[in-house]
Formats: structure tokens, sequence, C-alpha cells
């Protein structure tokens, strides 16, 4: 098989293995780790169409972590997509009001990270093991409310780990924060910070860039590592579910073997649509790439102006996950669109950095054209819960319903009635005030866990065992700190 190496936007010089790049998670520049060269897919969709969901992992992620055996990754695999998931399919679709829900929400955390944190565990301690590694690994986290618990399920009590986890206080769920409070696992460590999630991912950024604390932390069996949405061992798993969507829709006989689809993916971080791009370029026929942003709509207006601006509000709106100005994964896609330069990408990022904002060539524009971006309010997001729900009966959370509204505008301008799969993102459990709000047209008085059982009545789905469980569960972590400390929150868990 083709070995292919992982290089850093910022500077392309040096190679490492995938293995290594997994481990980084951030290369020392800077950077984000890209492969040297994107593999093709070397099974056809009539293959791929009798294939499980691991069996398809299997057959994309061996193209990406080809210094992992086939042995190495296999077990990795069948760790990550058991049980923990509700539903033997792992990510079943469902056809709603024109359109395919490929619903990424039947793991432990039932929000789609679980799509890669579940094994993103697995794939580093094979890394470390495989590259010699004795240090423990420090997972160092920023969530805007999913990541955080997903991460911390899947790797509490995981031996030869620990993982620390920010989360802006007061701008997640109350589910979200319940998930977090209430998590067991004595190598677990979950702080609120007094911030946003962008003051959290900065915050987080500047630690692992800290040489002199990367020192000390090594001298006491240390190291960091990421598991937020960066690392490529984040993004490489998410590509398994647009190849194994489109083989599926073909054996079901939704779409003929070789036709095109459209993407709908409501976003944040940009890791999610950019794995949808790597499937489309592996060979799976996918035509828009359509990226929804809610209110925070900084990509909407790149993708319309070719200039990516953060200097502006931030905005708390009903859909948390995507509350984000600096979305860290357009950077692969900028360096990709700028020929690989990785002089070009890294003098753009310093600008982010410096001035907020950056804008891209004509030419670079020219290659997104398979890009549309749209934008939801949080009034549309709500109609359109309500609409799906008195039309179907299907009850969509708020990021999902943010990429099914951008997507009805996308038809009513465009015309365009190819046959779409929106993403859908989180159970509706998970974010129940507001999808009950948008349902019945007013905040409740109720308590979140009655409203549960409410959402479970009139949506006629059970209530998700990640929901039953935190009911009773007890906080286990109650550490808020200035986003100016970070570093102490960090070295007080470490004992340092
Ligand atoms: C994280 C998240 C998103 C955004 O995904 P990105 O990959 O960061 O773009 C959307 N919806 C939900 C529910 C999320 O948790």
């Amino acid at each position: 098989m083709k070995e292919i190496l992982y290089k850093s936007t910022r500077d392309s010089s040096k190679v490492v293995t995938a293995s290594q790049a997994i481990l980084k998670g951030l290369s020392d520049d800077g950077g984000l780790f890209v492969p040297t060269s994107l593999p093709v897919l070397d099974k056809s969709v009539k293959e791929l169409s009798t294939m499980n969901y691991r069996e398809v992992a299997y057959e994309v992620m061996k193209l990406f972590f080809s210094d992992f055996t086939e042995e190495e990754l296999k077990n990795c695999i069948n760790n990550a997509y058991d049980s923990k998931f509700d539903t033997e399919e792992i990510a079943p679709m469902a056809e709603a009001d024109g359109a395919f829900y490929l619903e990424l929400y039947h793991g432990a955390t039932i929000a789609f990270k679980d799509m890669a944190l579940s094994i993103l565990p697995h794939l580093m301690t094979t890394s470390a093991k495989k590259n010699n590694i004795s240090n423990e690994i420090v997972i160092l986290t920023a969530t805007s409310g999913d990541t955080g618990k997903a991460a911390l399920a899947g790797f509490a009590d995981v031996p030869g780990t620990r993982i620390i986890v920010f989360y802006p206080k007061g701008g997640v769920s109350f589910i979200q924060e319940r998930q977090m409070v209430t998590q067991k696992g004595d190598n677990t460590y979950v702080v609120g910070i007094k911030g946003n999630f962008d003051d959290a991912q900065t915050g987080v950024k500047n630690i692992f860039g800290d040489k002199e604390l990367a020192k000390e932390l090594d001298s006491k069996g240390f190291q960091f590592s990421s598991a937020n949405s960066i690392n490529i061992g984040r993004l490489v798993p998410q590509v398994v579910y647009y190849v194994y969507a489109y083989a599926k829709l073909v054996e079901a006989g939704k779409i003929a073997d070789g036709e095109a689809i459209n993407v709908v993916v409501p976003t944040g971080n940009f890791g999610n649509i950019l794995a949808a791009y790597f499937a489309k370029n592996m060979g799976i026929p996918i035509a828009k790439l359509i990226c929804a942003s809610n209110e925070n709509k900084v990509l909407f207006d790149f993708f319309e102006t070719g200039v990516y601006d953060r200097n502006r509000q931030f905005m708390l709106t009903n859909s948390p996950s995507m509350d984000i100005l600096i979305s860290s994964n357009l950077e692969r896609l900028i360096y990709m669109i700028a020929g690989e330069d990785s002089e070009k990408n890294a003098t753009l990022m310093k600008q982010l950095s410096s001035e907020g904002k950056y804008e891209i060539t004509a030419d670079m524009k020219a290659k997104l054209a398979d890009f549309v971006g749209g934008f939801a309010s949080q009034e549309q997001t709500n109609a359109r819960i309500k609409d799906m729900y008195d039309k179907t009966g299907y009850v969509l959370d708020t990021h999902t319903a943010v990429a099914s509204s951008v997507y009805q505008d996308y038809v009513k301008n465009t015309g365009d009635n190819t046959k779409t799969v929106i993403a859908s993102t989180a159970s509706p459990f998970k974010f129940t005030t507001s999808v009950m709000e948008a349902i019945e047209g007013k905040k409740s008085d109720l308590p979140d866990f009655e409203l549960v059982d409410q959402l479970s009545k009139i949506a006629n789905v059970a209530v998700p065992n990640a929901v039953e469980e935190i009911k009773t569960a007890p906080t286990r972590h109650d550490h808020v700190v200035d986003k100016a400390n970070m570093v102490d929150a960090v070295k007080e868990f470490l004992g340092l």
C-alpha cells in the first residue's frame, strides 16, 4: 500500500508518519497536519455498499493511517464502533421532507463528535506504543460543548492518558454542562472558564505553543496532545461516514451508483465539512458542499467575499457548538487552495492572528466553487424545527435545523434538486430546552429533565441513555477559572 506521510500547513519541508501526527496533534510551527497526497478509494461503491460501518471504516482509514498494521487498525475500529452505539448501523439515515438525514448521534454522548472521539483514544495509545513513548499523554481540549464530553467519555480511565477539558462557563447547554461535570474517571479534569469558546481555544493553543511548559512536563513524564478537531485522528474517521452514507444510499436504491449528491453540514470548526471534501476528493460523487452557519456567519461571508474576518460580535445562539469565529480546520482548505504553498498559508494565518482577518486571491477563490455558504438566524432555526415536526413528526436538534433551513433556502434560490444528505450532528435530546421551545413556540417553566420526558413523548423516541444517566449522577467537577489562568489549572491537575 502507498505510504501516506503528513506535513504541516505552515512548513511543508518536514514530514511525519500518521502515528506521529496523531500524537502531536498540532505541528510545532502552529500548523495543522495534512497528508502529502490525498489517497483515492481502492474499493468500488458496489463493494463498499455490502460492507458494514466497521468494514467501510477500515477501507478509508487504511489509506490515511498507512503506518498502522491491519491488526492495529482493525483493533482500534472494533473497540470504537461497538455497543457504545445504540444501533448496529452506527450512522443510520432518515428520509424526511425531501432530504436524507445522516444521524451521527447514536454514540455514547449523543453528538456526532462520538464518531471520531470513540476511536481517537485507541489511535492515540496505539500511536504511543508504535513510537516507544513512555510519557503519559495529557489530552488538552477546548470545547464549545460537545467535543468535551465526547473526549472525556473516550479517554476516561484509558491507561497512560489524562484529559483536561476547558469549556466556556455559561456558553454551553444545561445538558452539555451536566454531561461534562458528572464525568467519571480519575484521569479526567473539567474546568469552566470565564470567557467564550474562542478564548478557550486560543488558551489551549497558547499552552500547546509554550516550549518552557513542554520541557517542564517532559521532565515529569508528561506530554500534551490534542483531541480537538485539528488532530488528523479526528478528521480522518469523519471521512468514513460520507463514504458509508453514499454506499448505503446506493444499496437502498435511493441513488444510482455514480449519481452525484449534495451534502449540507452544520459547521463550526470546519472539521466535519472538510471530511466531506476529502471524501469527494477520494472519489465519492459529491457535487456541492453546503456549509451552514448560525448567526456567527463568518464562513458564509468568507465564501461570499473571499475575506475571512473574525472582527465582529460573538453571538451566543441556541446552536452553541457552532458559536465559533475562528474555524481552525479551514486552514487545511486554505492550504490546499493555495496550491499547497505553506508560506502563503502561514502569511494568511499570521494576518488572522494579528489583524483578525485575511483575504484570499481570486485564484484561490476560484477553487472554492464546490462550496456554498449559507446561514440561518435563530428564528429561522426554530421555525424549521417546528415546521419539520408539524409536517413529519421528525424532531431536529438546533444544529441540524440550521443545516436544514440553509438547505431549504439553497433549493429555493437555485432550483437544484440533487439528492441531498444533511449531516445530523446531535440528538434533539442534547438540546431539549431549545428544541421544546421551538416546537411549542414559547419557553417552558418546567425543569429540564421534565422537558426531556415531554420531548420523548411527542417525538415518540425513548430517552437516550446518555441523558437518563445524568439525571441522578453527582457533580464531580466544579472548577471555574479566569481565561488568563488556564496554565495554572493544568499545572494544578498534573501536580506541577
Ligand atoms: C461540533 C459540532 C458542530 C460543528 O462541527 P465542526 O466539525 O466543528 O464544523 C455542529 N453540530 C454539533 C452538534 C456539534 O457538536
